[in-house]
């Protein structure tokens, strides 16, 4: 019952802060970010803020999930491509309202755990995969939709080359966590259009697979 409650409070912050669409908020509704947070902080689980996961990772901040999801503008027959798994809550989000999510993470423990979450909450259309996002995801390229869940200074080319013509990216881009933006990229007939969207801090997207973890 408590839990049902801070749901819906967490429903109300981000309606408040300028979530409107109904499909994503339902989406959040729908999956218990507790069961994505260390049970050391569950109680903080629906409160608007970032919290740490394995791997000096950090799980982002629900509005933060939200924004980025509402601008991806999902379609139920999209293929998407999210970089960064982290504790599996995007991808999870993004699992209800798109046809299938690809996700690639560069530590096995913390592919393993978000695995075992999706499974327990019985989604069957993400698949999660072990690797080094800034190559994207070559067998299942090109996809409708790219998120990046950790900042680099330019888009990768790869992702770039992996995005449908017609398809957008959205991804932190700065040189510092103090002077990251969240990027919206339109692969158009014209070229690649840029739109910063919002000042962020996210982990950095790190070259290369963690090969011993
Ligand atoms: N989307 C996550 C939050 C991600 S935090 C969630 O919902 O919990 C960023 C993640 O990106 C971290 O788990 C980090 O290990 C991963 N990461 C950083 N560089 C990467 C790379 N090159 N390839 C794949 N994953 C990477």
């Amino acid at each position: 019952m408590a839990d049902v409650q801070n749901q819906i409070g967490l429903i109300m912050q981000l309606r408040r802060r300028g979530i409107r669409d109904a499909d994503v908020l339902r989406a959040i509704e729908r999956i218990p970010r507790e069961l994505f947070v260390d049970e050391a902080f569950s109680e903080h689980a629906y409160q608007d803020i970032a919290l740490p996961i394995e791997c000096g990772q950090t799980i982002s901040q629900p509005f933060v999930v939200a924004f980025m999801t509402e601008k991806l503008e999902l379609k139920p027959t999209h293929k998407v491509l999210e970089i960064g798994t982290g504790s599996g809550y995007q991808a999870a989000i993004l699992s209800q309202l798109c046809r299938r999510v690809y996700s690639v993470e560069r530590w096995r423990e913390l592919q393993k755990a978000a695995e075992a979450r999706l499974a327990k909450l019985k989604i069957t259309n993400v698949t999660t995969i072990i690797g080094d996002g800034w190559l994207g995801w070559p067998p299942q390229a090109p996809f409708d939709r790219i998120i990046v869940t950790a900042a680099a200074l330019d888009a990768p080319a790869a992702l770039l080359d992996q995005l449908k013509e017609g398809g957008r990216m959205i991804i932190p881009l700065g040189e510092t966590r103090d002077t990251q933006s969240l990027v919206q990229i339109d692969k158009t007939p014209e070229g690649l259009v840029e739109t910063p969207l919002l000042p962020v801090r996210f982990v950095p997207l790190v070259h290369g697979r963690v090969k011993r973890d």
